[in-house]
């Protein structure tokens, strides 16, 4: 019987693994250098906070979650994001009780059970900033800025981003009930009728063109913004310009609900065909106290690590191999050679050079063959007749030049070449 990876899922496997890696790290250098911290959160939680940290009526907590009971009856669910999961961290440890805003990022896998096709996935990987307790426009021009950052260092040049405001408490209300009496009059199917009730802003999102149709006459968030959040989000704007990013207004983007205020904006990519959004995010100031804590604004984003690697395919920027790559390859004849090159192997690695042996009692023919297949450039030979004079013989592979070192000063030979 032979098994196979669950339907939407995938295998990260070398050397393609060593360039996600690369890219998860690059995309939070940013964050990571402007003094947030790191967290990590169990990857399941009580199903309640994503119901109520996600929202019910969204797409995620209505049909993509992954909820099971464990062996003492509690629901639990894989965590489809992270948002709501650093927030409850936060309030159960009392972070909001020090220095404002805490500033937290995080990396890991997510889980949603969605239509699997390329860049969409059932188990992906985010990597996320937030930054809680703190209103201040600079705070989100920040995390914008290091969002913009992180796909630069990359090197990519096609990532747009979006931006928008969606008001707050005061101007939501009106706009939401402007844009319901705007869809009730529209022709569109019950499921969608039943959200324009409970979610109507999600109504502006609606990919299916035929729905996309009927909405450009829909009245927009920007006309209906009160003036304490078209000040904050000119401010934004103009902190974004004078930073040197570029960005574009995009008056239907839009977070289904009510606790997403004011700011909120998409990366999106060009190259990845209908899943282009390769992170966004935005301001969610009510969100603390749908779980229970106190009022506590906060910002953050969440980035698609395989989204942004397809991306970089897409550009072709995936030509480095970025794996640590091996220095010395061992191959040791005879049983005495092989102890004592393991030992040898260990201290060059010791000694800081990244260092790989034959294993598998080959002979020498297949050993040098996998000498050569392993990228190291020098390959370190031990017979017994070496052994028995305290010598090694150090082949470069790359020229083909072989001298003999005693084993004594080998290491200090190795070092100084490889360095
Ligand atoms: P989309 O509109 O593409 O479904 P989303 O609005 O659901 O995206 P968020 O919840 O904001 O996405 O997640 C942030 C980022 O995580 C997205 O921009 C995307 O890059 C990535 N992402 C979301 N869902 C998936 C998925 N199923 N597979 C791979 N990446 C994903
Ligand atoms: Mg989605």
């Amino acid at each position: 019987m032979s098994f196979q990876a669950p339907k939407g899922t995938f295998d990260w496997l070398p050397p393609t693994s060593e360039q996600v890696l690369a890219v998860r790290e690059a995309l939070v250098a940013p964050v990571r250098r402007a003094g947030y911290g790191y967290i990590e959160t169990p990857v399941f939680e009580d199903t309640q906070l994503f119901a109520r940290g996600v929202g019910e009526s969204t797409d995620i907590v209505s049909k993509e979650m992954y909820t099971f009971p464990d062996k003492a009856g509690r629901s639990l669910t894989l965590r489809p994001e992270n948002t709501a999961s650093v927030l409850r961290a936060v309030l159960q440890h009392g972070l909001h009780n020090g220095r404002l805003p805490v500033k937290l990022w995080y990396s890991g896998s997510q889980f949603r059970y969605e239509r699997a096709q390329k860049g969409r996935y059932r188990h992906f990987w985010q990597v996320g900033a937030e930054a809680l307790g703190a209103e201040d426009p600079a705070l989100d021009a920040e995390l914008v800025v290091l969002g913009v950052q992180g796909f630069a260092a990359l090197g990519l040049t096609r990532v747009r981003l979006l931006l928008n405001s969606l008001g707050d408490r005061a101007c939501r209300p009106a706009y939401r009930a402007a844009l319901q009496e705007f869809l009730r009059g529209l022709d569109l199917d019950a499921d969608t009728r039943a959200r324009i009730e409970i979610n109507p802003l999600r109504v502006l999102d609606d990919k299916r063109p035929e729905v996309q149709a009927q909405l450009t006459g829909a009245p927009l968030v920007v006309d209906h913004l009160c003036a304490a959040c078209k000040a904050y989000h000119e401010e934004v704007r103009s902190l974004l310009t004078a930073s040197g990013v570029a960005f574009e207004d995009d008056p239907r983007l839009v977070r289904g609900l009510d606790y997403y205020t004011r700011t909120t904006f998409e990366f999106v990519h060009d190259g990845l065909g209908s899943q282009s959004a390769v992170g966004g995010g935005g301001r969610y100031d009510g969100l603390s106290e749908m779980l229970g804590g106190p009022p506590l604004p906060s910002v953050g984003w969440a980035l698609g690590v395989d989204r942004t690697y397809l991306a970089m395919e897409a550009e072709g920027l995936l030509a480095g191999d970025t794996a640590a790559r091996l220095q010395v390859y061992g191959v040791a004849l005879g049983d005495d050679a092989r102890r004592r090159m393991f030992l040898l192997v260990d201290e060059l690695r010791r000694a800081g050079v990244n260092t790989d042996m034959a294993f598998g009692g080959k002979g020498l023919k297949g050993a040098m063959k996998g000498a050569g297949r392993s990228g190291a450039r020098f390959a370190l030979i031990l017979g017994e007749r070496d052994l028995a004079a305290q010598a090694v013989q150090l082949k470069d592979l790359t020229t083909a030049e072989q001298t003999e070192v005693p084993l004594a000063q080998v290491v200090d030979v190795l070092k100084g070449k490889v360095q």
